[in-house]
């Protein structure tokens, strides 16, 4: 028996209007494909304190850009997982930043997240 063609993937064909985690036809959030804390250092550690537009570098925008990606269940489920990142890599490396002045470090073991830094 012939095999059926599967649709294509809404995660590989974004649809805007399946989710790209549970792959259900519903509403979607407006989410940001960068998170919105990594945005906030990128702006912070701008010369202008600012985002440009690839479309139209002289513009300024206030936010990275979000797009119709995840229903609101799986954004929380996410929220989880991106929170848990934060604070066991993003600050760590952050304050690893901040403690040499700005300097990037040469390496960022997960080990120090865990307090043994
Ligand atoms: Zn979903």
């Amino acid at each position: 028996m012939p095999r059926k063609p599967r649709s294509p993937s809404p995660i590989l064909v974004p649809t805007h209007d399946h989710c790209g985690l549970c792959l259900q036809k519903v509403k979607l959030c407006k989410s940001h494909i960068i998170a919105d804390y990594m945005g906030e250092w990128i702006k912070a550690a701008s010369a202008t304190k600012k985002f440009r537009s690839a479309d139209a570098p002289n513009r300024t925008q206030q936010d990275l850009p979000k797009i119709p990606l995840l229903c609101e269940d799986c954004e929380l489920r996410i929220k989880k997982y991106e929170d848990g990142f934060k604070a066991s890599v993003w600050d760590v490396w952050c304050a690893k930043v901040r403690a040499a002045h700005g300097e990037l470090p040469d390496d960022l073991r997960i080990e120090a997240s865990r307090g043994r830094a």
